[in-house]
């Protein structure tokens, strides 16, 4: 089990050293047609970060209670900033938990 997860994990090392190649070749950074450009879901969607919404804001939290920050999610600043305070409320009417604790 352990030798072909080791064996697929070497496979998309070299993977990536190939496109890093491919990268320096053309004298491009980070202009690979692989790489997708993430979309904010709320303007995709058009939909409103609301606290009542909690299978929607829980897909936006980490399993310990912790916001995904825009980078991650794609979310936009302005709906990031809206998801925040959604969150937050969520918390503190008990919909939402602030923290996970490790047993
Ligand atoms: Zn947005």
């Amino acid at each position: 089990m352990s030798f072909f997860v080791k064996k697929r994990f070497e496979h998309s090392k070299s993977q990536q050293s190939v496109s890093v190649d491919g990268h320096k070749r053309n004298g491009k950074f980070r202009k690979n047609a692989s790489v997708r450009r993430k979309i904010c879901r709320f303007c995709a969607d058009k939909i409103v970060a609301d606290y009542k919404n909690v299978s929607l804001l829980r897909t936006f939290i980490t399993e310990n209670g912790k916001i995904f920050s825009g980078h991650i999610t794609g979310t936009c600043a302005s709906h990031q900033r809206e998801l925040d305070t959604a969150i937050k409320r969520a918390r503190m009417l008990a919909l939402l938990s602030f923290t996970t604790t490790s047993s």
